[in-house]
């Protein structure tokens, strides 16, 4: 199922809590982080929102791509003052190489650090820790794994608690768990899904539904 699929069936699902609680803002609140909770399992995956949050590894290896070729040629400038094998090497590895060390995985990897060295730093706040530990295991997980379960479930829910007790918002915990499920849910094989998910990941990886 597409990004923007599960973005509108979250957004349904927020609106409809929002409805309930019949308050302009915590309904803009719970629309928007049921949304970005529909998103969040297929940071296990090169999606557009993975590369949202973190930078789009293409984009990145096309930037030190163009830096490396703009080496090259400097290289052979006529008044350069460096050594031209030395700016013609370092010009080809960064043709070469950030294809093969920057991809989703490092680039996910680098956030999940940046956040939780924040959230360390604002005195181990739990909610912005909880979340770095999550980019950790979808950074590690295989598509359709970790993310896609009850465990992902669970922590992503976890963190929308603490973010929740923070900004003094039940809304979040609500909104943010079922904009979460409604992810799994969509992607399971109910809804004519080929690969379905497996909510149990690692323990039961033969249970799909
Ligand atoms: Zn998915």
């Amino acid at each position: 199922m597409k990004g923007t699929t599960h973005v509108f069936i979250g957004g349904v699902v927020g609106s409809y809590i929002g409805f309930l609680e019949q308050d302009p803002l915590i309904a803009g609140v719970s629309i928007a982080a049921a949304s970005l909770s529909a998103l969040a399992p297929d940071l296990d995956t090169n999606s557009t929102f993975t590369n949202r949050i973190t930078l789009n590894p293409e984009r990145i290896h096309r930037i030190l791509a163009l830096v490396g070729i703009l080496l090259i040629i400097a290289a052979f400038w006529p008044a350069q003052p460096y050594e031209t094998w030395l700016l013609v090497t370092i010009g080809a590895a960064l043709v070469i190489f950030p294809k093969k060390a920057i991809s989703r995985k490092t680039l996910l990897l680098c956030t999940a650090f940046l956040i939780g060295g924040t959230g360390i730093y604002l005195d181990m706040q739990p909610a912005l820790l909880t979340l770095s530990l999550f980019l950790i295991l979808a950074a590690f997980s295989s598509h359709r794994g970790f993310t896609h379960s009850l465990f992902g479930l669970a922590l992503w829910s976890y963190m929308c608690y603490e973010a929740s007790l923070v900004l003094n918002m039940q809304v979040l915990l609500t909104a943010g768990a079922a904009g979460y499920a409604s992810h799994l849910l969509t992607d399971t094989k109910l809804f004519l899904n080929k690969r379905g998910i497996k909510p149990l990941w690692i323990f039961l990886p033969k249970l799909e539904i």
